[in-house]
């Protein structure tokens, strides 16, 4: 930890599972004896590099990238792509570490890998977006393939970014390949694979109620965030008879407490890409919260009085002060949408309160599952119809979940998933990591 203190996130995303692995360890030493902590905890390799692109005005540009691969024990790399202001070589090293355990946990075959950029796509013409794209592909593309390492979209990396990517691998390689997922649906994308992590971590939160004999519908439920995640839990959550009443961006909250308007929502981020307010113009009654209002220490989203709740947005987004406001509210219910949104002091206070509370690595790992799908479609050149990807989605989420509280009820914490997702996730991959020798 001395020596390198910028890795704030990455220490408290391992810290977190690492703790939770202390009763596995009494149960198994093996795995101590095989050093798999040290092994685990350091990336197979990391990749960084330059990037230099033009701007509309002709000024040249230059912003950091990234590639971490982080465990290979389970499949080829797989993780999405991030590009943001804030991405250092620490928060690509946290989501890349998640990410192992994540895939573990969907039962396919995929190793843990994680990547972006500093760049910030906000306010960029479009011509803008495609030249950073095959700026960074330019590097990118000789440390992946469809049998070593997969990317795909995270914040600020969507379909028109994965567009752009393949376009300049396909050109630089002159292969067609799946070696990206999340692509378009007439050139190798998968059908379901946009709505699938917020469907999936619907289908988790139903998981969790229907275990202790409830529903999602009739629920009124809060989301944070408004982009790719937020957007297609908001869907699912109206599919099965819930209110979502609230999303949020950067900028602030929106709290419509007769339901948010998903279509209206839809045109303002992926068409538009405008800023949450515009919303009023359409609904005056709605409520909007810029970030400049929300309380100190924590964020308006989480004040609203709900049944369950959906945080979509980003890291440690949802403080212990939040924490304890959706419990004083009487949240029951909460699945994570986003990587680790939760701070640690959040996450104790809701398994103190033993609700249900479905952490990021199992509740959103249904992205990842359908990229895999995608991946399997691009091999056999097929392409499956919707029913059969969600349910097979469906089929995955349930598997997730019967996995973390499987493992869970097994060292005597019943309630405690992110005791079972951790020991259920690093069981599978210690395993393998054991059967293929000291590499
Ligand atoms: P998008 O870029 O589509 O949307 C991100 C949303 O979160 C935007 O509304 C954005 O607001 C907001 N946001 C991002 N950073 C911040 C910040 N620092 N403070 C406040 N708001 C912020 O990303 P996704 O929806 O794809 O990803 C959201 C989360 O889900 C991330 O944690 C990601 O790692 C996780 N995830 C995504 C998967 C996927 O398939 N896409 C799979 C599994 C997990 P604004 O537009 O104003 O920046």
């Amino acid at each position: 930890r001395k020596s390198s203190p910028a890795q704030t996130e990455f220490y408290q995303a391992a810290e977190e599972v690492l703790e939770c692995l202390r009763p596995l360890f009494q149960h198994s030493p093996h795995y101590l004896d095989h050093s798999i902590i040290e092994r685990i905890v350091e990336p197979e390799r990391q990749i960084m590099f330059r990037i230099c692109w033009t701007d509309d005005d002709g000024r040249v540009q230059v912003n950091k990238g990234y590639r971490i691969q982080f465990n290979s024990a389970l499949g080829p790399y797989k993780g999405g792509l991030r590009f943001h202001p804030s991405v250092t070589s620490g928060t690509i090293k946290f989501l890349g570490f998640e990410q192992i355990f994540k895939n573990a946990l969907t039962g396919l075959p995929i190793g843990g890998g994680k990547g972006g950029s500093d760049f910030d796509p906000k306010g960029k013409s479009d011509g803008e977006i495609m030249r950073f794209c095959q700026a960074f592909m330019s590097e990118l593309y000789r440390h992946i393939g469809p049998h070593t390492d997969v990317p795909a979209g995270d914040i600020g990396v969507g379909g028109r970014e994965i567009g752009y990517l393949y376009g300049q691998y396909k050109r630089l390689t002159g292969r067609y390949e799946g070696v990206l997922t999340g692509k378009g649906l007439d050139w190798g994308g998968s059908i379901g694979r946009k709505e699938a992590t917020g469907y999936g971590a619907v289908y988790f939160a139903q998981n969790m109620l229907e275990a202790l004999g409830k529903a999602l519908e009739g629920k009124t439920c809060l989301v944070s965030g408004a982009g790719n995640v937020a957007i297609y839990t908001i869907e699912k959550l109206y599919e099965m008879g819930a209110k979502p009443v609230t999303c949020s961006d950067s900028r602030g909250t929106l709290h419509d407490a007769r339901g948010i308007d998903l279509d209206l929502l839809k045109e303002l981020k992926e068409v538009k890409r405008a800023s949450l307010e515009a919303y009023l113009e359409q609904h005056p009654e709605a409520t909007y919260i810029p970030a400049g209002e929300y309380p100190e220490g924590g964020h308006a989203v989480w004040r609203i009085k709900a049944d369950a709740a959906f945080p979509c947005a980003t890291q440690n987004e949802l403080t212990a002060d939040d924490a304890q406001a959706l419990l004083d509210n009487g949240v029951y219910c909460i699945s994570e949408g986003a990587n680790m949104p939760s701070t640690a002091d959040a996450v104790d206070r809701f398994l103190e309160a033993k609700i249900a509370y479905g952490p990021g690595k199992a509740a959103n790992a249904g992205g990842v599952a359908t990229s895999q799908l995608e991946m399997a479609q691009n091999s056999s050149m097929e392409q499956w119809p919707l029913e059969k990807v969600d349910e097979k989605l469906k089929e995955i989420m349930a598997n997730i979940h019967r996995q973390c509280a499987d493992t869970a009820e097994e060292f005597g914490e019943p309630t405690n998933l992110v005791l079972g997702a951790n020991i259920a996730g690093f069981r599978k991959v210690a395993d393998a990591m054991i059967d293929q020798g000291v590499v």
